[in-house]
């Protein structure tokens, strides 16, 4: 994925400021300022910097937008969105990740994000619809009720493809509901579990 690091910027700044080392806490923190993916527990990991600024960054984020995420992880994807964009929504399956994130962003002062614990292939339905869904876990496929939870002229950024290497779509819904996608390049993230994931 090709990655505009423009600079002077406010999303350069924060992702510049951002200490990642909060997120995480244990024997990698001390590695927090690595530009690499990094294990968080539960087999899951922190997602790459330079990935979470670029992918961020293709979001086109404003205080006017209501944004899904999927894999809440360590929050600090959630972090960015929840400095950019209006309203977030955030699902995570594995409680214990969800929680520890939740005090994170907590304790950060952010209030405009609402957390769920369980299958994010499923969307948050009670919410949406959304103007951006952004997955943070690969699909075999893009899980349906994902595209259905997009309001028309909102986009959905989700890695897609075989497990160990996918495809970073970016799936745009026209005011008709008609939807394209393109692909922005090759990154690996780890499953997406649940109903539209890979099994459990
Ligand atoms: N962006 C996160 C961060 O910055 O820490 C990292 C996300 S990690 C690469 C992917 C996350 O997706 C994991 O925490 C995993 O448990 C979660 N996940 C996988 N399948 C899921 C599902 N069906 N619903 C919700 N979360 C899921």
């Amino acid at each position: 994925m090709e990655i505009d690091f423009s600079k002077n910027n406010e999303l350069y700044n924060f992702f510049k400021e951002l200490d990642r080392s909060i997120f995480i806490d244990n024997e990698y923190k001390d590695i927090a300022h690595h530009d690499s993916a990094l294990p968080i527990g539960h087999e899951q990991t922190i997602s790459q910097p330079s990935l979470v600024y670029g992918m961020t960054e293709k979001l086109k984020l404003d205080k006017s937008l209501k944004v899904l995420e999927i894999g809440t992880g360590s929050g600090y994807q959630t972090t960015f969105l929840a400095e950019f964009a209006g309203e977030v929504c955030t699902v995570e399956r594995i409680d214990d990740l969800s929680k520890k994130a939740q005090k994170r962003l907590a304790k950060l002062g952010y209030k405009n994000v609402r957390f769920k614990i369980g299958d994010g292939s499923e969307g948050w339905a009670e919410f949406a619809p959304y103007d951006r869904i952004i997955v943070t876990a690969a699909a075999g496929k893009v899980p349906e009720p994902l595209v259905e939870q997009l309001k028309p002229g909102g986009w959905l950024l989700i890695p897609t493809g075989e497990q160990g290497l996918q495809d970073l779509l970016m799936i745009k819904k026209d005011e008709q509901g008609k939807v394209k996608e393109q692909s922005l390049g090759k990154v690996i993230f780890v499953e997406l579990k649940g109903k539209y994931g890979w099994a459990h």
